[in-house]
Protein backbone atom coordinates (compact mmCIF):
# COMPACT_ATOMS: atom_id res chain seq x y z
CA UNK A 1 0.00 0.00 0.00
CA UNK A 2 1.31 3.31 -1.27
CA UNK A 3 0.49 7.22 0.55
CA UNK A 4 -2.28 7.25 -2.73
CA UNK A 5 -3.66 4.70 -2.33
CA UNK A 6 -4.24 4.47 1.49
CA UNK A 7 -5.23 8.49 1.28
CA UNK A 8 -8.37 7.41 -1.04
CA UNK A 9 -8.96 4.42 1.50
CA UNK A 10 -8.84 7.11 4.67
CA UNK A 11 -11.14 9.79 2.84
CA UNK A 12 -14.01 6.68 2.25
CA UNK A 13 -14.39 6.27 6.20
CA UNK A 14 -12.66 9.46 8.01
CA UNK A 15 -13.39 13.36 7.55
CA UNK A 16 -10.60 14.12 4.92
CA UNK A 17 -8.95 10.80 5.31
CA UNK A 18 -7.77 12.02 8.68
CA UNK A 19 -8.27 12.44 12.44
CA UNK A 20 -6.66 15.81 12.88
CA UNK A 21 -7.36 18.37 10.25
CA UNK A 22 -3.78 20.21 9.32
CA UNK A 23 -2.43 16.28 8.14
CA UNK A 24 -4.51 16.22 5.32
CA UNK A 25 -2.00 18.95 3.52
CA UNK A 26 -4.74 21.19 2.59
CA UNK A 27 -3.10 24.35 2.78
CA UNK A 28 -0.44 23.06 0.72
CA UNK A 29 -1.85 20.94 -1.80
CA UNK A 30 -0.77 17.55 -2.62
CA UNK A 31 -1.85 14.18 -0.88
CA UNK A 32 -0.44 13.43 2.75
CA UNK A 33 2.19 11.27 3.47
CA UNK A 34 1.23 8.08 5.48
CA UNK A 35 3.93 7.19 7.66
CA UNK A 36 5.27 3.77 8.75
CA UNK A 37 8.20 4.63 11.32
CA UNK A 38 10.46 7.33 12.87
CA UNK A 39 13.99 6.57 14.42
CA UNK A 40 15.79 9.94 15.61
CA UNK A 41 15.48 12.91 13.68
CA UNK A 42 14.22 10.96 10.80
CA UNK A 43 10.61 9.90 9.60
CA UNK A 44 9.78 7.23 6.50
CA UNK A 45 7.02 6.93 4.91
CA UNK A 46 5.01 3.68 3.31
CA UNK A 47 6.40 4.48 -0.07
CA UNK A 48 10.08 3.68 1.00
CA UNK A 49 11.22 7.67 1.41
CA UNK A 50 13.14 9.06 4.62
CA UNK A 51 12.92 12.47 5.57
CA UNK A 52 14.69 14.99 8.05
CA UNK A 53 11.44 15.65 10.63
CA UNK A 54 10.77 18.96 12.01
CA UNK A 55 7.44 18.01 13.02
CA UNK A 56 8.09 15.85 15.57
CA UNK A 57 4.37 14.69 16.03
CA UNK A 58 3.93 18.16 16.28
CA UNK A 59 6.30 18.74 19.39
CA UNK A 60 5.89 15.88 22.17
CA UNK A 61 9.33 13.78 20.42
CA UNK A 62 11.85 16.32 22.01
CA UNK A 63 14.31 13.30 22.33
CA UNK A 64 13.79 12.45 19.36
CA UNK A 65 11.89 9.04 17.40
CA UNK A 66 12.17 5.47 19.12
CA UNK A 67 14.13 6.78 22.00
CA UNK A 68 15.48 3.46 23.11
CA UNK A 69 15.07 4.01 26.98
CA UNK A 70 11.46 5.49 26.31
CA UNK A 71 10.51 2.65 24.12
CA UNK A 72 11.64 -0.16 26.82
CA UNK A 73 10.23 1.62 29.77
CA UNK A 74 6.79 1.18 28.22
CA UNK A 75 7.68 -2.34 26.92
CA UNK A 76 7.81 -3.33 30.83
CA UNK A 77 4.70 -1.29 31.91
CA UNK A 78 2.29 -3.21 29.25
CA UNK A 79 2.90 -6.51 30.78
CA UNK A 80 1.03 -4.90 33.77
CA UNK A 81 -1.89 -4.17 32.36
CA UNK A 82 -2.82 -1.89 30.39
CA UNK A 83 -5.06 0.62 32.72
CA UNK A 84 -7.07 -0.14 35.60
CA UNK A 85 -9.25 2.97 36.45
CA UNK A 86 -7.23 3.00 40.20
CA UNK A 87 -4.04 4.95 41.19
CA UNK A 88 -0.62 3.70 40.03
CA UNK A 89 2.63 4.44 41.50
CA UNK A 90 4.29 5.84 38.13
CA UNK A 91 1.15 8.73 38.37
CA UNK A 92 2.75 9.58 41.34
CA UNK A 93 6.34 9.94 40.25
CA UNK A 94 4.97 11.67 37.82
CA UNK A 95 3.29 14.27 39.41
CA UNK A 96 6.28 14.76 42.11
CA UNK A 97 9.13 15.37 39.07
CA UNK A 98 6.38 18.24 37.75
CA UNK A 99 5.52 19.89 41.06
CA UNK A 100 9.74 19.99 41.79
CA UNK A 101 10.47 21.24 39.01
CA UNK A 102 8.12 23.74 37.55
CA UNK A 103 7.37 27.11 38.90
CA UNK A 104 4.11 27.73 41.07
CA UNK A 105 2.89 24.15 40.17
CA UNK A 106 2.08 22.65 43.81
CA UNK A 107 -0.26 19.97 42.36
CA UNK A 108 -0.84 18.69 39.38
CA UNK A 109 -4.27 16.74 37.66
CA UNK A 110 -3.29 14.32 34.63
CA UNK A 111 -5.83 14.35 31.60
CA UNK A 112 -5.39 12.72 28.11
CA UNK A 113 -4.56 15.61 25.93
CA UNK A 114 -3.76 19.38 25.97
CA UNK A 115 -7.39 20.25 24.92
CA UNK A 116 -8.54 18.38 28.02
CA UNK A 117 -6.18 20.31 30.15
CA UNK A 118 -6.81 23.74 28.85
CA UNK A 119 -11.01 22.82 29.10
CA UNK A 120 -10.11 21.85 32.68
CA UNK A 121 -7.79 25.06 33.23
CA UNK A 122 -10.57 27.33 32.03
CA UNK A 123 -13.19 25.81 34.24
CA UNK A 124 -10.81 25.98 37.25
CA UNK A 125 -10.18 29.63 36.31
CA UNK A 126 -13.84 30.32 36.55
CA UNK A 127 -14.58 28.08 39.83
CA UNK A 128 -12.08 29.67 42.07
CA UNK A 129 -12.46 33.43 40.63
CA UNK A 130 -16.34 33.19 40.78
CA UNK A 131 -16.69 34.67 37.12
CA UNK A 132 -17.43 34.09 34.05
CA UNK A 133 -15.40 35.72 31.29
CA UNK A 134 -11.71 34.96 29.62
CA UNK A 135 -9.71 36.41 27.77
CA UNK A 136 -7.19 35.15 25.31
CA UNK A 137 -5.68 36.24 22.58
CA UNK A 138 -5.84 36.14 18.42
CA UNK A 139 -4.18 33.36 16.85
CA UNK A 140 -3.41 31.63 19.98
CA UNK A 141 -4.78 27.72 19.99
CA UNK A 142 -5.62 25.69 22.83
CA UNK A 143 -7.19 23.13 21.96
CA UNK A 144 -10.59 22.64 20.19
CA UNK A 145 -12.85 23.39 23.53
CA UNK A 146 -15.85 25.53 22.88
CA UNK A 147 -14.32 28.20 24.50
CA UNK A 148 -11.04 28.49 22.91
CA UNK A 149 -12.06 28.25 19.51
CA UNK A 150 -12.37 31.89 19.39
CA UNK A 151 -10.22 33.45 16.82
CA UNK A 152 -7.97 30.74 17.32
CA UNK A 153 -4.49 29.60 15.40
CA UNK A 154 -2.87 26.70 13.98
CA UNK A 155 -5.43 23.98 12.17
CA UNK A 156 -8.16 26.59 12.76
CA UNK A 157 -6.11 29.38 11.17
CA UNK A 158 -4.33 27.45 8.54
CA UNK A 159 -8.28 26.25 7.25
CA UNK A 160 -8.91 30.03 7.65
CA UNK A 161 -12.12 28.99 10.13
CA UNK A 162 -11.18 30.84 13.67
CA UNK A 163 -14.57 30.16 14.68
CA UNK A 164 -15.91 27.01 14.28
CA UNK A 165 -19.45 26.11 13.44
CA UNK A 166 -21.17 24.22 16.51
CA UNK A 167 -19.81 26.83 18.39
CA UNK A 168 -22.66 28.52 20.60
CA UNK A 169 -22.87 32.38 21.05
CA UNK A 170 -23.42 32.01 24.50
CA UNK A 171 -20.10 30.05 25.08
CA UNK A 172 -18.27 32.55 22.55
CA UNK A 173 -19.50 35.66 24.49
CA UNK A 174 -17.68 34.63 27.39
CA UNK A 175 -14.28 34.55 25.85
CA UNK A 176 -12.69 38.02 24.90
CA UNK A 177 -10.46 38.31 22.46
CA UNK A 178 -6.88 40.52 22.97
CA UNK A 179 -3.68 41.27 20.91
CA UNK A 180 -0.76 39.18 21.52
CA UNK A 181 2.06 41.31 22.18
CA UNK A 182 -0.27 44.59 22.89
CA UNK A 183 -0.69 44.87 26.41
CA UNK A 184 -3.01 47.84 26.14
CA UNK A 185 -5.44 45.73 24.25
CA UNK A 186 -5.84 43.89 27.39
CA UNK A 187 -6.20 46.90 29.79
CA UNK A 188 -8.99 47.80 27.44
CA UNK A 189 -10.76 44.61 28.05
CA UNK A 190 -10.26 44.52 32.01
CA UNK A 191 -11.62 48.21 31.45
CA UNK A 192 -14.68 47.36 30.07
CA UNK A 193 -15.49 43.98 31.83
CA UNK A 194 -14.58 45.13 35.06
CA UNK A 195 -14.91 42.36 37.81
CA UNK A 196 -16.16 39.63 35.28
CA UNK A 197 -12.53 38.70 34.15
CA UNK A 198 -11.74 34.67 35.93
CA UNK A 199 -8.54 34.92 33.59
CA UNK A 200 -6.06 35.42 30.98
CA UNK A 201 -5.05 32.70 28.92
CA UNK A 202 -1.88 32.67 26.51
CA UNK A 203 0.70 30.91 24.81
CA UNK A 204 3.63 32.51 26.53
CA UNK A 205 5.87 31.96 23.41
CA UNK A 206 2.79 31.95 20.48
CA UNK A 207 3.63 29.19 18.48
CA UNK A 208 0.50 28.21 16.63
CA UNK A 209 0.57 31.52 14.44
CA UNK A 210 3.92 30.29 13.52
CA UNK A 211 6.58 30.97 16.10
CA UNK A 212 6.48 34.67 17.62
CA UNK A 213 8.00 35.47 20.91
CA UNK A 214 6.67 37.69 23.67
CA UNK A 215 7.86 41.41 23.49
CA UNK A 216 9.72 42.31 26.40
CA UNK A 217 7.47 43.40 29.61
CA UNK A 218 4.68 41.62 27.65
CA UNK A 219 4.59 38.68 30.26
CA UNK A 220 4.94 40.53 33.28
CA UNK A 221 2.46 43.39 32.03
CA UNK A 222 -0.29 40.66 31.94
CA UNK A 223 0.71 39.95 35.50
CA UNK A 224 0.44 42.55 36.98
CA UNK A 225 -2.84 43.65 35.15
CA UNK A 226 -4.12 39.97 36.30
CA UNK A 227 -3.22 40.86 39.89
CA UNK A 228 -4.72 44.09 40.02
CA UNK A 229 -8.17 42.74 38.45
CA UNK A 230 -7.77 40.09 40.80
CA UNK A 231 -7.70 37.10 37.79
CA UNK A 232 -5.76 34.47 37.00
CA UNK A 233 -2.84 33.95 34.77
CA UNK A 234 -2.83 30.56 33.05
CA UNK A 235 -0.03 29.61 30.66
CA UNK A 236 -0.95 27.60 28.23
CA UNK A 237 2.03 25.30 28.10
CA UNK A 238 1.03 22.88 26.10
CA UNK A 239 4.34 23.35 23.51
CA UNK A 240 6.62 25.18 25.70
CA UNK A 241 6.36 23.38 28.80
CA UNK A 242 9.23 21.52 29.23
CA UNK A 243 10.59 22.35 26.17
CA UNK A 244 12.30 26.02 26.28
CA UNK A 245 13.61 24.32 29.33
CA UNK A 246 12.64 21.95 32.11
CA UNK A 247 10.46 24.45 33.90
CA UNK A 248 8.80 25.87 30.73
CA UNK A 249 8.09 29.48 30.30
CA UNK A 250 7.72 30.72 33.78
CA UNK A 251 11.44 29.87 34.47
CA UNK A 252 12.43 31.00 31.27
CA UNK A 253 10.94 34.53 31.42
CA UNK A 254 10.60 34.66 34.98
CA UNK A 255 7.12 35.42 35.21
CA UNK A 256 4.66 33.27 37.60
CA UNK A 257 1.51 31.76 36.21
CA UNK A 258 -1.40 30.90 38.24
CA UNK A 259 -2.24 27.71 36.20
CA UNK A 260 -0.26 26.03 34.24
CA UNK A 261 -1.31 23.19 31.29
CA UNK A 262 1.01 20.87 29.68
CA UNK A 263 0.55 18.58 26.63
CA UNK A 264 2.92 17.13 23.44
CA UNK A 265 6.61 16.68 26.25
CA UNK A 266 4.65 15.78 28.96
CA UNK A 267 3.54 12.50 26.95
CA UNK A 268 6.39 11.36 24.80
CA UNK A 269 4.30 10.80 21.94
CA UNK A 270 1.42 9.18 24.26
CA UNK A 271 -1.74 10.77 24.53
CA UNK A 272 -1.22 13.02 28.01
CA UNK A 273 -2.17 16.48 29.02
CA UNK A 274 -1.73 18.49 32.55
CA UNK A 275 -3.04 20.90 34.40
CA UNK A 276 -1.63 22.66 37.85
CA UNK A 277 -0.85 25.13 39.97
CA UNK A 278 -0.46 26.67 43.90
CA UNK A 279 -2.19 24.49 45.66
CA UNK A 280 -4.99 26.62 46.79
CA UNK A 281 -6.51 27.19 43.80
CA UNK A 282 -5.77 22.91 42.63
CA UNK A 283 -7.51 22.36 45.95
CA UNK A 284 -11.00 23.56 44.86
CA UNK A 285 -10.51 20.44 42.12
CA UNK A 286 -12.63 17.65 42.79
CA UNK A 287 -12.88 15.43 44.88
CA UNK A 288 -11.52 17.85 47.22
CA UNK A 289 -13.60 20.70 45.69
CA UNK A 290 -16.77 21.78 44.04
CA UNK A 291 -14.85 21.90 39.93
CA UNK A 292 -15.63 18.56 38.67
CA UNK A 293 -13.09 16.95 36.51
CA UNK A 294 -12.46 13.15 35.86
CA UNK A 295 -11.39 11.18 33.02
CA UNK A 296 -11.97 7.41 32.33
CA UNK A 297 -8.22 6.96 31.27
CA UNK A 298 -6.40 9.94 32.80
CA UNK A 299 -3.22 8.89 34.42
CA UNK A 300 -2.98 6.02 32.26
CA UNK A 301 0.05 4.14 33.30
CA UNK A 302 1.19 3.26 29.97
CA UNK A 303 1.01 6.85 29.39
CA UNK A 304 2.58 8.08 32.60
CA UNK A 305 5.44 5.72 32.02
CA UNK A 306 6.36 7.22 28.56
CA UNK A 307 5.96 10.37 29.52
CA UNK A 308 7.61 10.13 33.13
CA UNK A 309 10.89 8.58 31.04
CA UNK A 310 11.04 11.28 29.06
CA UNK A 311 11.09 14.15 31.60
CA UNK A 312 13.53 12.02 33.74
CA UNK A 313 15.65 12.18 30.97
CA UNK A 314 15.11 15.59 30.33
CA UNK A 315 15.86 16.59 34.52
CA UNK A 316 18.80 14.85 34.42
CA UNK A 317 20.28 15.88 31.22
CA UNK A 318 19.74 19.38 31.08
CA UNK A 319 22.45 20.02 28.88
CA UNK A 320 19.68 18.69 25.99
CA UNK A 321 18.26 22.18 25.99
CA UNK A 322 21.44 23.57 25.34
CA UNK A 323 22.14 21.09 21.98
CA UNK A 324 18.71 21.53 20.51
CA UNK A 325 18.09 25.57 21.12
CA UNK A 326 22.36 25.88 19.41
CA UNK A 327 20.86 23.67 16.44
CA UNK A 328 17.83 26.24 16.09
CA UNK A 329 19.55 28.88 16.48
CA UNK A 330 21.81 27.85 13.47
CA UNK A 331 18.94 26.88 11.49
CA UNK A 332 18.11 30.72 12.23
CA UNK A 333 21.11 32.01 11.52
CA UNK A 334 20.74 29.81 8.27
CA UNK A 335 17.82 30.88 6.96
CA UNK A 336 18.54 34.48 7.47
CA UNK A 337 21.66 34.63 5.38
CA UNK A 338 19.91 32.83 2.89
CA UNK A 339 17.66 35.39 2.31
CA UNK A 340 19.63 38.35 2.35
CA UNK A 341 21.67 36.15 -0.09
CA UNK A 342 18.73 36.12 -2.36
CA UNK A 343 16.92 39.77 -1.43
CA UNK A 344 13.83 37.58 -0.81
CA UNK A 345 11.01 38.69 1.71
CA UNK A 346 11.43 36.61 4.34
CA UNK A 347 11.34 36.88 8.33
CA UNK A 348 12.43 34.15 10.84
CA UNK A 349 11.22 33.73 14.58
CA UNK A 350 12.99 31.88 16.88
CA UNK A 351 12.48 30.96 20.76
CA UNK A 352 14.99 27.87 22.19
CA UNK A 353 14.02 25.04 19.41
CA UNK A 354 11.50 26.31 18.12
CA UNK A 355 11.80 28.59 14.45
CA UNK A 356 9.33 29.70 12.17
CA UNK A 357 10.25 31.28 8.33
CA UNK A 358 7.29 33.35 7.30
CA UNK A 359 7.22 35.15 3.40
CA UNK A 360 6.99 38.46 4.55
CA UNK A 361 9.09 41.29 4.93
CA UNK A 362 7.16 43.00 8.08
CA UNK A 363 7.97 42.06 11.54
CA UNK A 364 5.95 39.60 12.80
CA UNK A 365 4.70 40.14 16.24
CA UNK A 366 1.22 39.14 16.18
CA UNK A 367 -1.32 37.76 14.54
CA UNK A 368 -2.13 40.31 11.92
CA UNK A 369 1.42 40.58 10.88
CA UNK A 370 1.62 36.74 10.37
CA UNK A 371 -1.20 36.54 8.23
CA UNK A 372 1.26 38.89 6.10
CA UNK A 373 3.16 36.24 5.06
CA UNK A 374 2.81 34.60 1.65
CA UNK A 375 0.92 31.06 2.20
CA UNK A 376 0.92 30.51 -1.78
CA UNK A 377 5.51 30.80 -1.34
CA UNK A 378 4.87 28.80 1.52
CA UNK A 379 2.96 25.76 0.25
CA UNK A 380 5.76 25.82 -2.95
CA UNK A 381 8.65 25.85 0.25
CA UNK A 382 7.05 23.08 1.72
CA UNK A 383 6.42 21.09 -1.25
CA UNK A 384 9.84 21.60 -2.97
CA UNK A 385 11.50 20.78 0.76
CA UNK A 386 9.54 17.50 0.90
CA UNK A 387 11.11 16.58 -2.77
CA UNK A 388 14.85 17.67 -0.61
CA UNK A 389 13.63 14.99 1.79
CA UNK A 390 12.88 17.32 4.85
CA UNK A 391 9.37 16.94 6.29
CA UNK A 392 8.14 20.62 7.46
CA UNK A 393 4.37 21.45 8.84
CA UNK A 394 1.71 21.25 6.12
CA UNK A 395 1.29 24.93 6.85
CA UNK A 396 2.70 28.16 7.58
CA UNK A 397 1.12 29.25 11.04
CA UNK A 398 2.79 26.32 12.84
CA UNK A 399 6.60 25.91 14.37
CA UNK A 400 9.53 23.79 13.18
CA UNK A 401 10.32 21.73 16.70
CA UNK A 402 14.29 20.46 16.80
CA UNK A 403 14.72 17.38 18.83
CA UNK A 404 17.91 16.02 20.69
CA UNK A 405 18.13 13.31 17.54
CA UNK A 406 18.97 15.98 15.16
CA UNK A 407 22.37 16.52 14.21
CA UNK A 408 24.64 19.46 12.87
CA UNK A 409 24.52 17.19 9.58
CA UNK A 410 20.54 17.64 9.82
CA UNK A 411 20.92 20.80 9.56
CA UNK A 412 23.33 21.50 6.98
CA UNK A 413 22.00 19.58 5.17
CA UNK A 414 18.36 21.39 6.05
CA UNK A 415 20.10 25.03 5.18
CA UNK A 416 21.48 23.25 2.26
CA UNK A 417 17.98 22.30 0.33
CA UNK A 418 16.24 25.90 1.54
CA UNK A 419 19.08 27.54 -0.24
CA UNK A 420 18.37 25.69 -3.06
CA UNK A 421 14.35 25.54 -2.76
CA UNK A 422 14.17 29.87 -2.31
CA UNK A 423 16.87 30.22 -5.16
CA UNK A 424 14.15 28.55 -7.07
CA UNK A 425 11.19 30.43 -5.29
CA UNK A 426 12.38 33.84 -6.42
N1 LIG B 1 -2.54 24.33 23.59
C1 LIG B 1 -1.54 24.55 22.71
C2 LIG B 1 -0.62 25.70 22.93
C3 LIG B 1 -1.36 23.70 21.63
O1 LIG B 1 -0.39 23.93 20.75
C4 LIG B 1 -2.25 22.61 21.47
C5 LIG B 1 -2.11 21.69 20.33
O2 LIG B 1 -1.38 21.90 19.40
C6 LIG B 1 -3.26 22.42 22.41
C7 LIG B 1 -3.38 23.29 23.47
C8 LIG B 1 -4.19 21.25 22.28
O3 LIG B 1 -3.51 20.08 22.55
P1 LIG B 1 -4.06 18.66 21.98
O4 LIG B 1 -3.89 18.71 20.50
O5 LIG B 1 -3.19 17.66 22.66
O6 LIG B 1 -5.47 18.56 22.39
Amino acid sequence: MNSNSLYERAKKVMPGGVNSPVRAFGAVGGNPLFISKGEGSKISDVDGNEYIDYVCSWGPVILGHNHPEIAKSIESAIYNGLSFGAPTEIEVLAAELITSSVPNVDMVRMVNSGTEAVMSAVRLARGYTGKDKIIKFEGCYHGHGDSMLVKAGSGALTLSAPDSRGVTHGTAKDTLVAVYNDIESVERLFCENKDEIAGVIIEPVAANMGVIPPEENFLTGLRKLCDKNNALLIFDEVITGFRLCFGGAQEFYGVDADIVTFGKVIGAGMPVGAYGGRREIMECVSPLGGVYQAGTLSGNPIAMTAGYTQLKILSENKEIYNKINNLALKLEEGFKRAAGELELPMWVNRVGSLVSVFFTKECVENYKKAKTSDTGLYSKYFNYMLKEGIYLAPSQFEAMFISYSHTEEDICKTLDAARKVLGNLK
